[in-house]
């Protein structure tokens, strides 16, 4: 007879049964940062954002870390090969083991075929890639229709949320800011970027578990989109 513990009723071991990497996909504006940090820590496993990597290295004074702090203070770009070894540290420690969510990489091709690579030798699955769509017309009216208050700090839109008096803060009557004049022009050629670099890595996934999911709800029903959708 024995007593030694079965290891299948571990605490933690029944929650998550399968490993998960996840990769979000959506134009400026469609709310992938929200939805991101939402939908990792409903799955229990960390989210995985380029930036916050780099800076992790450079605070932590690592060689690879030392090569990217030498880039970036020359305002340079960090190589593809760069970014391909500090995810691949970061991919590889405890935390990632049971799967992570990855935001803002890959972005090219390249990067993608890299990651491909580097999830077989660490045993995990290929990504399943969420695609937020939002149609333009949406993302620029959202995005436009935004009125600030300089003085509380208080956040308006002129459809979804308009102050009881037209351009007047509701809070402390200050006139309503909105940050630029040519804002349309310039989130059009913000989703003219994006869609050039984007497109070939919809393309390169969506032979593979690619879901496109409908990003003009509210939050909590893009959310329950996503969570429905894998
Ligand atoms: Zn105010």
């Amino acid at each position: 007879m024995t007593t030694a513990t079965d290891p299948s009723i571990a605490p933690g071991s029944s929650a998550v049964k399968t490993k998960r990497v996840l990769l979000l996909l959506g134009p400026p504006g469609c709310g992938k940062g929200t939805q991101g940090e939402r939908l990792a820590k409903r799955l229990g496993i960390p989210t995985i954002s380029t930036g916050e990597m780099i800076r992790a290295e450079i605070k932590a004074g690592s060689e690879l870390g030392k090569i990217a702090a030498g880039v970036t203070i020359t305002g340079g770009l960090l190589s593809d090969d760069l970014v391909n070894q500090i995810v691949e540290s970061r991919l590889s420690k405890d935390d990632c083991a049971r799967g992570f969510l990855l935001d803002g990489y890959p972005r090219s091709i390249d990067q993608a075929k890299f990651l491909s690579g580097l999830l077989e030798r660490l045993k995990m699955p290929q990504p399943t890639v969420i695609h937020i769509d939002v149609p333009n017309d949406l993302l620029v009216s959202r995005t436009c229709l935004r009125r600030y208050c300089a003085v509380c700090g208080a956040l308006y839109n002129l459809q979804s949320k308009p102050p009881k008096k037209d351009g007047t803060c509701d809070s402390c009557g200050a006139p309503l800011q909105q940050r630029a004049d040519d804002c349309e022009e310039t989130v059009r050629n913000r989703l003219l970027a994006y869609e050039k670099s984007t497109a070939p890595l919809i393309g390169h996934y969506s032979a593979g578990d690619y879901k496109r999911v409908e990003g003009t709800g509210t939050p909590d029903e893009v959310l329950e989109a996503i969570v429905a959708a894998i």
